[in-house]
């Protein structure tokens, strides 16, 4: 009768939690491991000791060895810097995910908001050296025993969720799925800055706050600029991996550009009449391709029906073939493996259809600042902005996690000052000046020494002035106004 045994069913259950596959799962293996083991994760502040000191099994001591390691560096101040903020992080991508995680070490509480209830992106992330060392150091292997194997950099938007959301339960932040952030509420004499939310009677709407992140891909809050270049269209598409052995032998394609390889691309044009500027393979949980591709083709195939000059008009839904446009995909991703992928049958996305889909890069928004603090009636709110919300990316270059996160660590340092007891305008000004650097960062200009990345930007950045930017600049950033 094992199975009966209360120390077994406990790691049962943290088994259960580390291999679960789905949002869903994860949020109830935890719920069930942690009432099985009586410890409340709203007690957020000492959860993740008490968890730690009633899971004492030799698996579960290999995760606390990776967490304890990062909890302890003396940028966090064990905990106690940010213990008095209150931070809600809106979204559950994985920028806010990997922001919720650090303010949760800084010491605040945290609540993150999350308007779907599953993570379903197929799709895969090409990751900078420093994101796997990063995520490495945050137990992913042991969440994910493919993450990163060999010489492998890449891993599906899903998994990486996975894993950021299983360790920011367990270090005791508050993930409510299906919860929509709305809007602000202002404070009144009795209560300080809350959230209007959906459904609007979810106890996550009488959250009062004084830090709030946003992490909800889409533009919120912040005047945008736009880069406008030449027109670029992408396409995602994933096929099902059966990780048979033929299969495994198929090479990835780390990123083919036309420049780099002309007789590729004439071939594949001369053979398929697909014209493309480049094209990425890579093997995952799926098999993943994302390719540039070029209008004059597009219309040739019948994917795109008629000419637009504007980029919207041309990609509307109306003014594409569907099933061309899965001929296509199909058609670039077998030739560009040599046709040596058996049985090439597309996954499916989210709404159960053919996981491909075409994009429009043409025209990619950055936002003018990465802070703002609001104060109403003597209550400050300090405003922050991560991920895709803060530069959109350009997919085939895998920008969207490597200065995602790069955001999420400048974020978490701000409110490390926020927390501090800076004056706003310092801290505004500290934050606009690290997010000067943001666009312009490689895999080659950032510092090299990974294993020392910390949320303090002097670790990351080569060059950095913290003062590039001064508090008489930032002053439209600090939005006072008094109702009183
Ligand atoms: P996201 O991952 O977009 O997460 C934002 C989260 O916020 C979402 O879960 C959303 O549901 C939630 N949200 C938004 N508004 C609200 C609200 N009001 N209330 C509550 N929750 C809210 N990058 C690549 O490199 N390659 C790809 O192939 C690729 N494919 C993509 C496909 C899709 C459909 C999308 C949307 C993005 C794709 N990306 C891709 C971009 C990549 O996913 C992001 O760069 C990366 O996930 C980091 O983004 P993020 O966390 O900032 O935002």
């Amino acid at each position: 009768m094992a199975n009966q045994d209360p120390a077994n069913r406990s790691h049962a259950l943290f088994d259960q939690f580390v291999q679960a596959q789905t949002c869903k799962e994860v949020q109830r293996t935890f719920s069930e491991l942690c009432q099985h083991l009586q410890v409340d994760p709203r007690q957020y502040q000492s959860f993740y000791t008490k968890l730690k000191e009633s899971l004492n099994y030799w698996k579960a001591k290999a995760l606390w060895v990776k967490l304890d390691k990062r909890a302890q560096h003396q940028d966090y101040q064990q905990g106690k810097i940010c213990a008095r903020n209150k931070c809600l992080v809106l979204g559950a991508g994985p920028c806010g995910l990997r922001t919720a995680i650090e303010l949760a070490l800084l010491g605040a509480q945290v609540v993150v908001l999350e308007k779907r209830d599953s993570f379903a992106r197929n799709n895969v992330l090409h990751l900078w050296p420093y994101t796997i060392c990063d995520l490495r150091g945050l137990a992913a292997k042991m969440f994910y025993g493919r993450f990163c194997t060999g010489a492998l950099d890449h891993v599906s938007i899903r998994q990486l969720q996975l894993i950021l959301l299983k360790v920011a339960l367990l270090l005791g932040v508050e993930v409510h799925t299906r919860v929509e952030f709305k809007g602000f509420v202002e404070p009144t004499g009795t209560t300080g800055w809350m959230a209007t939310v959906l459904p609007d009677n979810h106890p996550a709407g009488k959250f009062q706050f004084d830090v709030f992140i946003s992490a909800g891909g889409g533009a919120i809050c912040f005047r945008r600029k736009e880069l406008r270049g030449k027109l670029a269209i992408g396409i995602t598409c994933n096929f099902i991996n059966r990780h048979t052995a033929e299969e495994a032998q198929v090479a990835e394609i780390s990123g083919v550009a036309r420049i780099y390889n002309q007789k590729f691309f004439k071939d594949l044009q001369t053979e398929t009449g697909i014209d493309l500027e480049n094209i990425v393979y890579y093997k995952d949980d799926t098999h993943y391709f994302v390719m540039t591709a070029k209008k004059k083709s597009l219309l040739m195939m019948g994917v795109i029906k008629k000419d637009f000059a504007d980029a919207d008009q041309l990609l509307a839904q109306a003014n594409v073939d569907h099933e061309a446009l899965l001929r296509y995909a199909h058609g670039a991703a077998h030739f560009s493996t040599g046709r040596r992928l058996p049985n090439m049958t597309f996954a499916n996305n989210h709404a159960g259809q053919p996981d491909v889909a075409m994009f429009d890069f043409t025209c990619m928004h950055r936002s003018e600042n990465a802070s703002l603090v609001r104060e109403r009636r003597g209550k400050k709110l300090l405003i922050g902005l991560v991920g895709d919300c803060l530069v959109e990316p350009f997919w085939p270059l895998g920008t969207g996690i490597a200065r995602g996160f790069l955001a999420a660590f400048d974020a978490a340092w701000m409110v490390r000052s926020w927390g501090k007891g800076k004056a706003p305008l310092e801290v505004l000004a500290e934050r606009e000046s690290i997010y000067q650097l943001l666009s312009q960062t490689t895999p080659e200009n950032i510092s090299k020494n990974y294993s020392a990345f910390s949320i303090d930007p002097a670790t990351r950045y080569q060059h950095i002035n913290l003062k590039s930017i001064k508090t008489n600049q930032v002053q439209q950033l600090y939005d006072v106004e008094d109702h009183l």
